[in-house]
């Protein structure tokens, strides 16, 4: 059986060599629980805090602010409650979120929030003009994502969060699928809060965290209660080996980003002038990393299965939807014609020109197939 090429970055990626070994101590001989105040357990209370600085030092935040979490959903569910803290109303999400954060902008319609979901520009951009309209002084909380999942579209998450500010409301955004490709700066930008995974960032899955400005710490309830974890913010035993992995991944991608980008700039222009077939959704400003095309008239869902069956891996949308039969929202919101017909490709930091040129080719000789071309 031939090796599967692997373009499914976005959805994760594999534990980096490094970061395995700097977690694997932690299995074993450091097996303590951080919150032990004997000698052992204090060697892996060290080992947490060190990871949590390398967290804060990569998004330029303190140490302070981070909160681990079980990974993206997790931060963006504790993220998004902070809504029911506020005497205000309204919320405004862009329509582009990730299932995640549309399910807790449901969940909050349902607890009585008013909650306005901002269309993109058909270049997958959510437009300051846009929040702008709909934004008042009653809205408690405004939640943009800083590259959507789909199409890779880098949002404008400083403009954005001036403006929330200026309205007394708090900014959130999820920066999942940003930390390989993108500078965070938490205090340049003003977010208030910022969600990470570690899976999309070759770290293991089932481990995150939640960037929390302090200023906000005291609006924010715990999601978990019970022991003193985390400043009583997210009680439960810290998994210590995953957050160190987490540590590491974030200090190497963080320091790697200038080179990620120039290999994933490379890749996608082979894969892209070897592709006979399909049309790229263009976006107004993206990554290199992750892209959507349109097949015309061959179902999004029926090809990558025809791909996946000729050795190639890649996704009709995120992997979390992926059993749905609708098509990416980001796609629909966009206005894009034949969301259908759209596979999202995603390059990864070991993804060869080589790889790329075989995946065209196959997609090539696949779609070929399908539509008798
Ligand atoms: N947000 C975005 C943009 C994502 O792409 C994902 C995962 O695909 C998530 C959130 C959810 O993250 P996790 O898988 O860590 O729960």
């Amino acid at each position: 059986m031939t090796k599967n090429i692997y373009l499914d970055h976005a959805a994760t990626t594999p534990v980096d060599r490094d970061v395995m070994s700097a977690a694997m101590p932690f299995y074993s001989d450091v097996f303590y629980n951080a919150s032990s105040l004997h000698a052992c357990g204090q060697r892996a209370a060290a080992a947490v805090e060190h990871a949590r600085e390398q967290c804060a030092s990569a998004i330029n935040a303190r140490a302070n602010e981070v909160y681990f979490t079980s990974g993206g959903t997790e931060s963006i569910n504790w993220a998004m409650s902070v809504a029911d803290r506020t005497n205000k109303k309204r919320v405004i999400v862009s329509a582009i979120e990730h299932d995640a954060a549309i399910a807790c902008a449901e969940a909050l319609a349902s607890r009585g929030f008013e909650v306005i979901y901002v269309k993109p520009t058909c270049g997958g951009t959510i437009a300051p003009d846009a929040l702008e309209k709909v934004i008042d002084d009653n809205t408690a909380l405004v939640c943009v994502m800083t590259v959507n999942n789909i199409t890779g579209a880098i949002q404008p998450i400083k403009e954005l969060c001036g403006i929330a500010h200026r309205y007394g409301a708090l900014f959130f955004t999820d920066a999942v699928q940003a930390v390989n490709s993108m500078e965070l700066d938490v205090k340049d930008s003003g977010v208030d809060m910022l969600a990470v995974s570690g899976h999309k960032f070759y770290a293991p899955k089932g481990v995150g965290f939640l960037y929390v400005k302090n200023d906000v710490r005291t609006d924010l309830d715990p999601l978990m209660r019970g022991g003193e974890q985390e400043k009583g913010k997210r009680a439960g035993t810290v998994d210590v080996p995953s957050v160190v992995a987490m540590g590491k991944a974030i200090e190497k991608a963080h320091a790697y980003i200038s080179e990620y980008n120039a290999h994933a700039i490379l890749v996608g222009e082979k894969f892209l002038n070897s592709l006979k077939y399909g049309d790229i959704i263009r976006c107004d400003n993206k990554t290199s990393d992750i892209m959507s095309v349109v097949f015309d008239g061959i179902n999004g869902g029926r090809l990558a299965v025809a791909l996946s069956c000729a050795g190639l891996c890649c996704s009709v949308g995120s992997a979390c939807s992926a059993g749905s039969a609708t098509p990416p929202r980001t796609l629909l919101e966009m206005g894009v014609k034949n969301a259908d017909c759209a596979i999202r490709f995603s390059f990864g930091k070991h993804t060869s020109l080589n790889q790329a040129s075989i995946a065209a080719r196959t997609v090539n000789a696949v779609v070929k197939k399908l539509c008798g071309k």
